[in-house]
């Protein structure tokens, strides 16, 4: 039976580095699905392969249907042996078509029966792609059509992964509805019915349609922006947490003259120059492009996009690149202005600590999920002696040697007052020690640590780096990263963060299957977490515990609390 895996390795905002696994043929995620259209190929098959790498092609299994030629030699074949592709082949349903005719003349079980009979890894059913504006009863009504025939798809229970498709047009109730019923029963599914809304720059819309969605579905599920293949919105859209983009576009902008670059689309008679270092930029005058070499260019410039938004996942940094994006153009700050409004649901997702400064980008950066959970967790900590740190407000000085306060990077009209920085280096390392504790796992955790801790700085950077019991000097009880500043607390100081903290507080509770090997120190999957305190973040050190409450180990929490329950693979917890 048709099988779908899907991991996250890295994680940036609700952004992810995903492990996509599909009958046996992995790829890594965010990715591009190119369209191939076999009536007209601008670019060959033997092309996407050879000279963009691509291990993923979406093609139109309608087109296919209704060409007579095309469909006896393809059913003969199979789809895989027709291409000469060996990767994942993604089918499209006639959806778009029936958008742009009104009408197509199959069925969604005849179309899904032929998709599988084809050899698809990825199908689609027949869903009805609303325009953005429909009449909402009217959306309503197709919505209805779509969520019957998904119905119907699930219960044909065809050897096929299917990419379902959410509709509801711009009604955020509708959207939310879909997704919710859709989420339950597929493990893959599609935004669809954007392209307008990406077409005409509507981008405030569609960061809304996409966060209800995401919002509604469970979070192992891979999410495909369905026609979303402009490169300007891969970054804004990665950042909401999509997994899959798709373009027609490459070759229909080509078509028209139309040049894309991640900062937008030129026609060709408006250059003079070209802006782009991609093989066909380098080595042909604006003159001698023709479709072929356009839909070429526009092609690399979205697989480059894509692996600077991969760059920004892994270096935490992709806050930045949305933001830089969206100074091209006035529509993608609307965008990013919807986006920080969904800044609660972001901070749940997002880590607690990352390794790439705080840029300070332009006035959203106020809203980052960075700040919001910064914010939250300064009201566990007391202290008298408060800085300004713009965009964090009054920070206690004992913890701002701490992520973020120690790396955030602001222009000099916001800069903090003089001395503010130094302001910390007056502080007694026991009195920062606390509040630290305060600040990490909650009000009072200070109190745990002893006035005659021994502490031991670094001899190379003067910084605080062990913490030894106050008694048995020599028994190490904590240790302060490096990176972050935050602290690393060993059994001994996890034992009284137990007792002190009451379940569920801090804890990842974990099923007695895997408790043998969870003692012995090996990582905490996600299948195997049975409970999690969800004011945890990802980055955050937990108790680990049995089911009776027992501590067990100490580690690091390697995703949300959401995405934990939700994902049955990967890393929940780096124990140590
Ligand atoms: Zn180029």
């Amino acid at each position: 039976m048709a099988d779908l895996n899907f991991e996250i390795k890295s994680k940036d905002i609700a952004a992810r580095i995903g492990k996509l696994k599909i009958n046996n043929r992995e790829i890594e995620t965010p990715t591009l699905m190119p369209v191939y259209n076999p009536n007209k190929p601008l670019i060959t098959i033997e092309e996407l392969k050879k000279e963009f790498g691509v291990k993923v092609i979406m093609t139109n299994a309608y087109i296919i249907l209704k060409n007579e030629k095309l469909r006896d030699e393809i059913t003969d074949k199979g789809i895989h042996k027709y291409l000469d592709f060996d990767g994942i082949v993604a089918t499209d349903s006639g959806s778009y078509q029936m958008m742009v005719y009104g009408a197509v003349t199959t069925t969604n079980e005849e179309i899904l029966r032929f998709q599988e009979k084809i050899g698809s890894d990825i199908a689609s059913f027949l869903d009805i792609p609303s325009l953005p504006d429909a009449y909402k009863p009217r959306a309503e009504e197709q919505l209805e059509i779509t969520l019957a025939r998904a119905e119907e798809a699930k219960k044909l229970n065809l050897n096929l992964i299917i990419n379902a498709g959410i509709q509801g047009a711009r009604y955020i109730d509708l959207r939310k509805r879909a997704a919710e019923e859709i989420g339950k029963n597929f493990k893959l599914v599609a935004v669809g019915g954007i392209v307008k809304l990406m077409e005409d720059y509507r981008f405030s819309d569609l960061i809304n349609v996409i966060a209800a969605v995401k919002e509604s579905i469970p979070k192992n599920r891979a999410v495909h922006a369905f026609g979303l293949g402009h490169p300007m919105v891969f970054g804004i859209a990665a950042g909401m947490g999509c997994d899959l983009f798709d373009s027609a576009a490459y070759a229909l902008y080509a078509q028209n003259g139309r040049y894309i670059t991640p900062s937008g689309t030129k026609h060709l008679h408006e250059l003079s120059y070209l802006p782009c270092s991609c093989p066909v930029c380098l080595n042909y005058k604006i003159s001698e492009l023709d479709e072929k070499l356009l839909a070429k260019h526009n092609l690399y410039v979205c697989f480059e996009e894509l692996r600077r938004v991969k760059q920004a996942i892994v270096e935490d940094n992709l806050w930045e690149l949305i933001q830089m994006r969206a100074r091209s153009h006035p529509a993608l700050i609307s965008g990013i202005e919807k986006m920080v409004e969904h800044g609660e649901w972001l901070s749940k997702i997002d880590s607690i600590t990352k390794t790439s400064a705080f840029f300070y980008a332009g006035f959203e950066s106020n809203y980052r999920s960075e700040v919001v959970n910064a914010k939250k967790r300064l009201q566990r900590v007391c202290s008298e002696n408060l800085i300004k740190i713009h965009p964090f407000g009054e920070v206690p000085a004992e913890i701002c040697d701490i992520y973020p306060f120690n790396c955030i990077l602001v222009p000099e009209r916001l800069e903090n007052e003089e001395g503010a920085r130094g302001q910390g280096s007056g502080i007694r390392d026991i009195h920062k020690i606390k509040k630290i504790m305060d600040y990490q796992f909650g009000s009072g955790a200070g109190d745990l640590i002893d006035d005659k801790v021994r502490i031991v700085r670094s001899r190379k950077t003067r910084r605080i780096r062990w913490i030894y019991d106050a008694k048995n000097r020599r028994e190490l009880i904590a240790s302060v990263r490096a990176r972050d500043h935050l602290i690393i607390p060993k059994m001994n100081l996890a034992g009284k963060l137990h007792e002190k903290f009451e379940y569920p507080k801090l804890r990842v509770v974990v099923d007695d299957e895997a408790l043998p090997f969870v003692t012995e120190g090996k990582s905490v999957f996600c299948k195997f977490v049975k409970e999690i305190d969800t004011d945890l973040r990802c980055g955050d050190e937990v108790l680990v515990v049995d089911e009776n409450d027992k501590l067990i180990r100490v580690g690091t929490l390697h995703l949300s609390p959401e995405e934990i329950m939700d994902f049955d693979r990967g890393m929940a917890v780096r124990v140590r």
